[in-house]
């Protein structure tokens, strides 16, 4: 058990939460960012990424966060790896306790725990994630150019996806496990007058096929819910559309979250309800959920942070 005290503590290891970092340590004030469980976030768990600006070869996801964090530790941050399971919000300096029973106090709290794709809880899910495997067809769809891909869910996401990977994707289909789709009309519309996009009405996946040597996926078998009949679709790539789940179980009651679960954040900036908490990247955005717009926020959120300390110093 040790003891830490910093004027910010990163609560989460991601684009936001290192980008926070970088930018309170820069500033003199000596961060320290407790990693969480997915230590790096789900950059980790993707494959290639080809759109975060700066790297003109595409770059392992893993790597990238790797390197963000040896940048955050070179710049003087302090990364521990571990986990907060609870917070003193009444607390000033706010105290956290950890998974490993290490204590942490931070003047300001800055909240960068981020947001985690549902899956379908299938084994080959797990075993092709990254090699045909998608959560993210705006990370990954380029790499299925001129192949068919299938794309799981019935909501906005799902459609946004379908629509997306068009672009690129011989042929799309939705799987989707009702009759209609809850995606808003426009979209519905857009699906319907689109010639590379079908749906697979009342269908659920029953399981991901692929290969071993190369790793990939090569198709996906789904049952008719209705009439219980099985059939194999010939896929290269298969996106899981079924929603995000922020992680903000240990700020509920405390922080205000939206009817989702996202953490609130005041307009153009990573205030939250709570003076001297700052959020930023996907636990405070459901809609764009990309690492680059994320380390934007984590810097926002390092700078409000700053001013918050500044202007705290200057009243006491
Ligand atoms: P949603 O919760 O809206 O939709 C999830 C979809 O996945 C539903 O169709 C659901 O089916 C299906 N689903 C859930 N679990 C399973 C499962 N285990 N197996 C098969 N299918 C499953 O999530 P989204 O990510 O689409 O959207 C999240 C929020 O973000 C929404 O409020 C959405 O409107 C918003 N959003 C807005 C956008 C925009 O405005 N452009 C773009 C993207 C998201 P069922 O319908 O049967 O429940």
């Amino acid at each position: 058990m040790a003891e830490y005290k910093t004027p910010v503590l990163i609560i989460g290891s991601g684009p936001a939460g290192y980008t926070a970092g970088i930018y309170a340590a820069r500033a003199g004030l000596r961060p320290i960012i407790v990693s969480g469980e997915q230590v790096g976030g789900q950059l980790t768990i993707t494959n290639l990424v080809e759109n975060f600006p700066g790297f003109p070869e595409p770059v392992l996801g893993a790597k990238l966060m790797s390197d963000m964090r040896k940048q955050a530790e070179n710049v003087g941050a302090r990364i521990i790896d571990d986990k907060i399971v609870e917070i003193d919000f009444k607390a000033r300096p706010f105290e956290c306790s950890s998974e490993r029973h290490n204590l942490f106090a931070g003047d300001t709290l800055i909240i960068a725990t981020g947001a985690a794709a549902r899956w379908l809880g299938l084994e080959n899910e797990t075993k092709y994630r990254g090699f045909g495997v998608s959560v993210c067809a705006t990370c990954d769809g380029f790499f299925f150019k001129d192949k068919n891909v299938a794309v799981i869910g019935g909501g906005n996401t799902a459609a946004e996806e379908a629509l997306f990977l068009s672009n690129y994707a011989s042929f799309v289909t939705i799987v989707h496990r009702r009759d209609s789709l809850r995606a808003d009309k426009a979209l519905r519309d857009k699906i319907k007058k689109n010639r590379k996009i079908a749906v697979e009405w009342d269908s659920v996946v029953e399981d991901i096929i692929g290969t071993d040597k190369p790793l990939g996926v090569t198709g996906i078998k789904i049952k008719n819910v209705k009439t219980d009949k099985m059939k194999t679709l010939h896929v290269s790539g298969v996106f899981i559309a079924i929603g995000h789940q922020p992680n903000t179980e240990i700020f509920k009651g405390h922080v205000d979250l939206d009817e989702q679960g996202y953490i609130v954040t005041r307009h153009d900036s990573t205030h939250t309800s709570v003076p001297g908490i700052f959020a930023a990247g996907d636990v405070q955005n459901a809609r764009f959920r990309q690492a680059v717009v994320a380390a934007g926020s984590g810097c926002m959120a390092a700078m409000e942070a700053e001013s918050y300390l500044l202007e705290k110093k200057l009243e006491d």
